[in-house]
């Protein structure tokens, strides 16, 4: 099962993939968990990137492709995997694809979250109260949901035309939203 999770910072996909990683055994492949822990583990990918999440900037499509590309191909990721926060740019989209059609593989499923903007700032603000995110600040947050909205969103298109889009309504309670999932996930397996 090759799941993808499309929506706004602050719309639930980590909460929900870390669901869905417990209960189906697959990866949960998070590029800002990845980003962030090379930055505190002092790499020299870390140290390319921190300015960039700090000011709430994307980091370069190329690195990014090179990063997914490297992921993808480890083990754990033969049996399926949650993309999270991937792509995020109509040629991130693109590459994907390529990757994707390479090892004759395709996404299962793609999952559109949908949250106004006002809540998901809620959230966010929320959030950096709890974990301390340097990002969570609101102008850094009101940076991120603009580039969401103005080139992550235009790829829900693209994958309603690939035909396995599925809209999620993500101001709901955590088991609610994962019991809508599931039920998406068991029909996209019978399907395959
Ligand atoms: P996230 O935890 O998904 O909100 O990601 C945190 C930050 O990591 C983002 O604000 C970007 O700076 C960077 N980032 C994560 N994924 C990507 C991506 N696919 N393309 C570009 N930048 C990314």
């Amino acid at each position: 099962m090759n799941v993808l999770l499309l929506g706004p910072q602050g719309s639930g996909k980590g909460t929900q993939a870390k669901r869905i990683e417990a209960e189906y055994g697959i990866p949960h492949i998070a590029t800002g968990d990845m980003l962030r822990a090379a930055i505190e583990e002092g790499t020299e990918l870390g140290e390319r990137v921190k300015p960039i999440l700090e000011s709430g900037q994307l980091v370069p499509d190329e690195l990014m492709i090179d990063l997914i590309r490297e992921r993808l191909g480890q083990p754990d990721a033969e049996r399926g995997f949650i993309l999270d926060g991937f792509p995020r740019t109509s040629p991130q989209a693109d590459a994907l694809d390529e990757m994707l059609d390479d090892i004759g593989r395709r996404l299962s499923i793609v999952f559109e979250f949908q949250l106004p903007d006002d809540i998901a700032r809620e959230r966010l603000v929320r959030r950096a109260e709890l974990e301390g995110r340097p990002d969570d600040t609101p102008d850094v947050i009101d940076r991120r949901l603009e580039l969401y909205h103005e080139l992550t969103e235009p790829l829900v298109e693209h994958y309603r035309l690939q035909g396995n889009l599925i809209g999620i309504h993500g101001d709901r309670p955590v088991k609610e939203v994962f019991a809508e999932i599931q039920q998406a996930l068991e029909q996209a397996a019978a399907r395959s």
